[in-house]
């Protein structure tokens, strides 16, 4: 246990690690700064088809594919490019192409429906998709609601859809001329990533990560939080890349963080369970990095045994809360004391804010704040309350986002007092800067750890042509974490049934959003300012 006090006399929270240098570099500048240690050592291959690429081949295969985004579509420096595909070991080529283009790297869900994946394309003013062969019906479907007409290039490995580039033709031309790439001119503090996050409140939103809060991140976890070599001349670490890539947590941590210590990537389309566990014995995996309900999985699934565990270093969890009996499962089924962590963060702080040291046994915390950040715990008037209390944590760090996209309301809600940021979330703190999460303060909802922000499906609901208005609030669920229910008014003399509206909803949103519970009421609780009063509806209908 760590026995120094980090609280200021102010009562703020600095970390009590080493401040760490951050490289005023490019993700991708510093990604392949250690190339040469790594280069022939696998980067990243598909447990489901061990189709594979070593270090030097993504570096080469990017910049050729980054040189054909230039040459052939026109890509210029801060061009948003989206990237919707399932986990594959082509991701990482394609976010370093992309980025070595001067692109701007924009993820979705693949599960998105074309309704949700047409309104991000026209946030993020993108000017080009990347997706596999599968998903090309539901993006030209996407683009025809958007009326766009920008180019699709398909992972493709049976066909080539019709209107669509061919991936792996873009990136097997050895003989491109990749000279045009010294035209590209991004610098550390451009913006690199633009994942969407619905913040505190309201509707998803861009947020505008800039190289150097994805180089700092990294490098925020390269101290006494993580104090061993992943990768050495003999040795090779692995790491299981389950959880979706295009979520800042798989993006962030799972690969930009590894591959920068030059681990072996593992990637899985999907989370299946006999694929997960033929995986797991196939490939050593050294450190596994899950949301809740596969540590749920791994300590409850009949089929898992200790032989699926043995080579398992630590386990880390994050994303939403985990239950401590979740963990103790886990720990009898690897008949062992594996080093279990958590990991807290958010998108928007790129996203690891506190994590669990090795050698830590404090498995229901969330750990200790990562070197270069400050962190208050505050009342609502942003009075700071100090060690021991409960209240709502705000950041400063390196990793904190430059801002949302083009939304100057939303910004200044999420940052206060200059540039202290906003979780959203309660929390507690102890004398020695052990993190503790106690709930939500925003209005957030999280199924299995993917964000289902509650305006967004209100918005669906209100499109419904008998709903007047509407309420969305997150309910527990044993195996979700939680889900969303719906609460509607509807029009007077209008005439629905709760299945019409939930298969209104369902043909609009990704299957983790649905709604499977919906109350008629006659009007939705409001303060005097017209915000859903979501604690009262929950207090009242769903105890
Ligand atoms: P996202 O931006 O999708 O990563 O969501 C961030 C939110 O997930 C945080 O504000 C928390 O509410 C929740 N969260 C992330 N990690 C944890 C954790 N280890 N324990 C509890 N909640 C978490």
């Amino acid at each position: 246990v760590r026995e120094k006090s980090v609280w200021t006399s102010e009562k703020i929270l600095t970390s009590a690690s080493k401040e760490v240098d951050i490289p005023n570099l490019t993700v991708d500048q510093y990604l392949f700064s250690n190339l040469e240690k790594w280069a022939t050592k696998t980067a990243v291959i598909c447990g489901h088809t061990n189709r594979q690429y070593t270090y030097e081949e993504v570096y080469k295969k990017s910049r050729i594919f980054a040189a054909n985004l230039r040459r052939k579509f026109k890509i210029k420096d801060g061009d948003a490019v989206t990237v919707l595909l399932p986990n594959a070991p082509e991701f990482p080529i394609i976010t370093f192409g992309i980025l070595a283009a001067g692109g701007v790297v924009t993820t979705m869900n693949p599960v998105y429906t074309a309704y949700e994946i047409q309104r991000q394309i026209l946030l993020s003013e993108t000017t080009l998709i990347i997706t596999n062969e599968d998903l090309v019906p539901t993006v030209k479907e996407a683009l025809k609601l958007a009326e766009k007409d920008f180019p699709i290039i398909s992972l493709n490995f049976k066909n080539k859809p019709e209107g669509t580039a061919s991936f792996k033709e873009l990136v097997d031309d050895d003989h491109v001329d990749i000279s045009i790439l010294k035209e590209v001119n991004r610098k550390h503090d451009d913006v690199a990533f633009l994942p969407y996050s619905s913040g505190t409140t309201g509707l998803p939103k861009g947020v505008q990560l800039i190289n150097r809060n994805i180089v700092a991140n990294c490098e925020q976890q390269n101290t006494d939080f993580r104090q061993y070599e992943y990768t050495t001349e003999s040795h090779q670490d692995s790491t299981l890349a389950v959880l979706p890539l295009f979520h800042l947590y798989g993006l962030s941590i799972c690969m930009l963080h590894k591959m920068s210590v030059g681990m072996k990537l593992v990637t899985l389309p999907k989370f299946q369970p006999d694929m997960f566990l033929n995986t797991m014995l196939a490939n050593r995996i050294d450190l596994m990095y899950l949301a809740p309900p596969m540590v749920m999985f791994l300590g409850a699934y009949p089929q898992v045994t200790a032989k699926h565990l043995e080579h398992v270093r630590a386990v880390t969890s994050g994303a939403a809360p985990l239950p401590s009996a979740d963990i103790q499962r886990l720990f009898e089924k690897a008949e062992r004391e594996i080093q279990f962590c958590q990991g807290y963060g958010l998108t928007e702080t790129s996203p690891l804010i506190s994590l669990t040291p090795f050698g830590e046994k404090t498995y229901e915390d969330v750990g200790y704040l990562l070197p270069n950040m400050y962190c208050r715990i505050v009342d609502e008037k942003m009075n700071n309350l100090g060690p021991g209390a409960v209240g709502e944590l705000i950041v400063k760090g390196p990793n904190v986002m430059k801002g949302y996209l083009k939304n100057p309301q939303a910004n200044s809600e999420v940052f206060v007092d200059g540039d202290w940021f906003r979780t959203g979330d309660l929390a507690k703190i102890n004398e020695n800067g052990l993190i503790t999460i106690a709930d939500r303060l925003k209005e957030l909802i999280k199924v299995k750890g993917y964000q289902v922000p509650p305006a967004e499906l209100e918005n669906v609901l209100k499109e419904h042509p008998a709903i007047l208005d509407a309420a969305v609030v997150g309910v527990p669920d044993t195996v979700t974490g939680e889900r969303p229910r719906g609460f509607v008014v509807l029009k007077p003399e209008a005439k629905a049934n709760d299945k019409d509206i939930m298969e209104f909803v369902s043909k609009r949103v990704a299957p983790y959003k649905k709604i499977n519970e919906i109350t008629f009421l006659k009007e939705i609780p409001k303060n005097p300012s017209g915000k859903i009063l979501r604690k009262s509806l929950k207090e009242q209908y769903c105890k």
